[in-house]
């Protein structure tokens, strides 16, 4: 296919979203002053009608997108086109990891224990990994002491090299270090300067052309094969992961829903109620079952709450809900940092991500870490998830900019002006039609309607790895 119609295809797929988030939004308000004036029964009940409808044309809308992309002949080329990437990345990683010569092999230094969870430790060793695979340096992971497992990384997973595990004592410096220095040891993302142009959410510029005509989100995509390496698991963990999944009933379909609570909310994000995430797994099912097929409910809830599980199960009762509330109990902050609760949240993550779709979170890096991985198991997986606040991040990020292609007149004190061509930094989108961000070319921060612009993809040189 050109890379024009997976493009257009996949805009009308994110767009029919849009809409609906715009017109269930501006309705909602209205049925809302409708109920607030003077209480007009009828005019609530059509509302409410309107409403309804107008979902299930959403669903109908929703589904034909799906059986287009199964039937306009180029599936069997999606999945062709994604596993040649993937094996290419996979053998290029492997390649920068086993030096023939590791003795003098040029070589990056990552300390694991930052002091932050699972899935923020993780996204620092992908950043880790990413800066190893730009400068061409094999990655050195220090994890001895692991603040989730002592005896460190390699009991856990695969060693991230079979033949070169130590950085030896010469020549050693802090990042930037100079062009002959041959350990560098990185400091965490955030304290990095100068930052080089291939941080997130630049993709490599040789891959970019490809990446882009068959992912909705490349960077993600980029990503999840650093997340697919780095999770090789050990037998032990292997065998953990096959033995969870049995006691736990693993079903498909399924949908993934991740419920962050307890140290998260209030500091880093708000609480959302069980019944908003389930208002979209029924969305979900719904959109499946649009041509009167009946799909049986069936959910994962992963959850650093216990109670949260037991809510859910008491509340829906029609749904089978996977989940357990023991690995929940241990992942509250004084249990957190154990052998258990790391067996819980590699399980979880795990499950998160060979889910049919998520609705969960994107503030937390559980559920961004899950969304990674899931784009291993598809062709392109951009489009299955329902993040209740956040777009996709990835903490560090360089710029996120998006292009304006439709340009906008500002409807309220609110809004940006758009004229097409400019370039607007996204913070993120309010799921009711509209994005904020601000334009690059007035510095003006506002709202925008979402379907204005397209993502800008970027693309960084990045050594070619010609040998492999
Ligand atoms: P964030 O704080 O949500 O952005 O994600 P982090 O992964 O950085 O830190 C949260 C930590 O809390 C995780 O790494 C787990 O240790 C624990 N946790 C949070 N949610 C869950 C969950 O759904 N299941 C399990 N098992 N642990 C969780």
């Amino acid at each position: 296919p050109s890379l024009e119609y997976e493009f257009t295809r996949r805009r009308i797929q994110t767009n029919i979203g849009e809409i609906w988030n715009f017109f269930s939004s501006e309705l909602g308000k209205v049925r809302k002053a409708v109920a607030a004036g003077h209480g007009n029964a009828d005019l609530e009940e059509s509302i409410n009608q309107v409403l309804l409808q107008g979902a299930e044309h959403k669903r109908s809308l929703l589904s034909d997108m799906e059986r287009l992309r199964q039937s306009d002949g180029y599936e069997s080329w999606r999945h062709k086109e994604a596993r040649d990437l993937s094996d290419l990345v996979q053998r290029r990683l492997h390649h920068l990891q086993n030096p023939s010569d590791c003795q003098n092999a040029r070589k990056l230094v990552c300390k694991l224990n930052k002091g932050c969870g699972y899935g923020c430790q993780l996204h620092h060793v992908v950043y880790c990994f990413i800066v190893a695979y730009a400068t061409e340096r094999t990655l050195i992971l220090k994890s001895r002491g692991w603040r989730y497992h002592k005896g460190g990384w390699e009991e856990v997973f695969q060693p991230v090299s079979n033949s070169c595990h130590d950085a030896g004592t010469a020549n050693t410096y802090n990042w930037p270090g100079k062009p002959n220095t041959q350990v560098l040891v990185l400091p965490i993302i955030d304290s990095l300067m100068p930052r080089p142009p291939y941080l997130p959410l630049a993709v490599p510029e040789d891959l970019a052309p490809r990446l882009k005509r068959l992912h909705g989100d490349p960077i993600v995509w980029w990503v999840g094969q650093f997340l697919k390496y780095l999770l090789r698991p050990q037998t032990t963990t292997r065998d953990f992961l096959v033995s969870g999944m049995r006691n736990l009933g693993w079903e498909r379909p399924i949908v993934g829903v991740h419920v962050r609570r307890t140290d998260k909310v209030g500091t880093e994000a708000a609480c959302h109620s069980v019944e908003e995430y389930m208002t979209h797994v029924e969305d979900y099912y719904r959109t499946l079952e649009v041509n009167g097929s009946s799909v049986a409910r069936r959910i994962f809830l992963a959850s650093d709450d216990a109670q949260v599980i037991d809510e859910a199960r008491r509340k829906y009762p029609q749904y089978q809900i996977i989940g357990d509330p023991e690995v929940a109990r241990m992942a509250s902050v004084s249990t957190r940092y154990t052998d258990t609760a790391l067996n819980g949240i590699i399980l979880d993550i795990h499950l998160l991500s060979m889910s049919d779709h998520l609705v969960c979170t994107f503030s937390s890096q559980v559920c961004r870490v899950a969304y990674e991985i899931m784009q291993t198991l598809y062709p392109d997986a951009a489009h299955r998830f329902k993040s209740l606040d956040d777009i996709y991040y990835y903490g560090g990020q360089n710029a996120h900019n998006r292009r304006v292609v439709i340009a906008h007149k500002p409807r309220t004190h609110e809004d940006l002006q758009l004229r097409v061509g400019d370039l607007v930094s996204v913070a993120g989108n309010h799921w009711d039609g509209n994005s904020k961000g601000k334009n690059t070319r007035t510095n003006q921060v506002g709202l925008f309607p979402s379907f204005k612009v397209e993502e800008k993809v970027d693309a960084a040189k990045l050594p070619l790895y010609p040998g492999v």
